[in-house]
């Protein structure tokens, strides 16, 4: 039996079958029933929210002979042919093919007519990927485009794309979808698969995948196969996404209250054993604190908690003991955590640093009850240093993995000679970094500094962001840790025929 993910078996092939972007599909529809289909359209919004499954039904719905309702009638020829589809709808990544090569072949093939069908759809996804030329060349066609072509441009970044881009097409926002419409459609997909779930599971995937319906499938499809023919848990989804259980982030937050580090230690310990990463710990810990304000301010068995009613009066407990100031000085704590953890989730240490450092500053602040410890209490002195020598430990790497060792200079040598087969091997692991590696050239600077080049002004931009992905990338290939440098493109060659010059670039993009 061939096996189909559920999130492709499932994607919709009408646009009632759409979950969650009420208003995208209905003005869609509209537009197909009075005939206003214009011929360029913006999708925009997060991952996994239907853009490109809107985008396909739209272009089969445009090219139905009789369109019902705005949807495709599924009867007529080109509804029924296989091949009608794939000659007429053409789907493009716009992350690997975003030169002004590949934009202008589409173009040059755009300009005949369809062989079947009225209109050529092109559905460029990630479309904010493409080079600041292959935008330019596309604005060109946009400003006069052939009446049988249609563009779909889907992005989850619209502030990347051009607003003389944005300007000529027709914008559409998808939402993230509601949990109680995610929930709704994960049971009725499991009962198609006759497969069963409790009411608390299917809640616990809505929220985590947070209105991305295809984060939602794609977790429900790993417990099915786990877990196959059995009825599917709040245990067993939260296993399967790596959950940390709810009692440990009650004994985190009541160990962070204490100031017991023991305690915390202990938590993190736990956690990995069962082996949660520090990233899935500190999301879940985020979440926690925000159901504690939830329950502070709301009071317990708040139906916007999410939670059982007995969770939701220990959640209210919990938060009357921390107070709304301890609460919201965790929150910014750990929000400010999640993201350096995105770049290394497996950072034990930066968690716990993160946590001893809100018990030493906590210990510090006046107590609203007991009076303060005087900073010559020898008590105090103790404490703080104990906390001292935990976060020291636990900077100097608990890690299992150790940092690698710095280069000398043939570790620097030899990764110059490897920069082309670097690049390539990141094509596969981060082709996102890849992209904006393409083209980049690397040399060595005084002190053994790995000094990479970037092609455009837009790449540096992006690598900044990204330099502790490329220095991991690094680390693993060449099993050292290499202090990198990124320098912007010399100006000339940013006047490459295909480029526009930065200034152009950066006022586009507003930058
Ligand atoms: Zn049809």
């Amino acid at each position: 039996m061939s096996y189909t993910a559920l999130y492709r078996k499932y994607r919709p092939r009408l646009f009632s079958g759409v979950v969650g972007q009420t208003a995208a599909v209905k003005t869609i529809r509209n537009q197909i029933i009075s005939g206003r289909v214009t011929h360029a359209y913006l999708f925009c919004g997060t991952r996994g929210t239907g853009k490109t499954s809107v985008a396909k039904i739209f272009a089969r719905a445009v090219n139905c002979e009789r369109p019902d309702g705005g949807e495709p009638c599924g009867e007529c020829a080109f509804c029924r042919s296989a091949d009608a589809a794939q000659l007429a709808v053409f789907e493009i990544d716009a992350a690997s093919n975003n030169g002004v090569d590949n934009i202008r072949d589409l173009i040059g093939a755009a300009a005949y007519p369809p062989a079947v069908g009225r209109r050529k759809v092109y559905i460029i996804d990630e479309a904010h990927m493409l080079s600041a030329g292959a935008f330019n060349a596309l604005l060109k066609t946009l400003e006069e485009p052939p009446p049988h072509v249609m563009f779909i441009l889907a992005t989850t970044e619209p502030h990347k794309i051009p607003p003389t881009i944005q300007s000529r097409c027709q914008r559409f926002d998808f939402r993230r979808i509601p949990r109680e419409d995610v929930t709704a459609a994960l049971a009725a997909y499991l009962s198609a698969e006759g497969a069963e779930a409790d009411a608390d599971a299917l809640a616990y995937v809505a929220r985590v995948s947070d209105g991305a319906m295809r984060d939602a499938l794609s977790i429900m499809d790993q417990c099915l196969s786990y877990y196959f023919g059995e009825r599917i848990t709040l245990e067993m989804v939260r296993d399967v996404c790596g959950a940390v259980d709810g009692e440990s982030l009650f004994a985190l937050t009541d160990a962070l209250l204490a100031g017991d580090a023991d305690a915390v230690q202990s938590v993190v310990d736990g956690a990995a054993e069962s082996g949660k990463d520090a990233g899935r710990l500190c999301s879940e810990m985020v979440s926690r604190l925000r159901d504690l304000i939830v329950a502070l301010t709301a009071g317990g068995g708040s139906a916007a908690l999410d939670v059982s009613a007995p969770e939701a009066a220990r959640l209210a407990e919990q938060a009357k003991k921390a107070g709304k100031d301890e609460l919201i000085r965790m929150i910014s704590a750990f929000a400010d955590l999640q993201n350096t953890l995105r770049f290394d989730p497996n950072d034990r240490a930066l968690f716990e640093v993160c946590c001893f450092k809100y018990i030493a500053g906590r210990d510090e602040r006046p107590a609203a009850q007991a009076p303060a410890a005087a900073p010559t209490d020898p008590a105090f002195e103790a404490r703080l240093a104990r906390i001292e020598r935990m976060i020291e430990k636990a900077a100097a790497g608990k890690q299992p993995a150790r940092p690698a060792p710095p280069p000398d200079r043939g570790d620097v040598k030899r990764a110059l000679e490897g920069w082309a087969d670097f690049v390539r091997s990141v094509r596969t692991e981060n082709a996102p970094l890849a992209g904006f590696l393409d083209g980049a050239s690397a040399g060595e600077s005084d002190g053994g500094i790995l000094v990479v080049t970037c092609q455009r002004s837009y790449d540096e931009i992006e690598l900044r962001k990204r330099l502790s992905e490329l220095t991991a990338l690094l680390a693993k290939r060449f099993g050292r840790s290499f202090t990198v440098r990124l320098n912007a493109p010399k100006p000339s060659a940013q006047k490459r025929a295909d480029e526009m010059p930065f200034d152009e670039f950066a006022r586009l993009f507003g930058e």
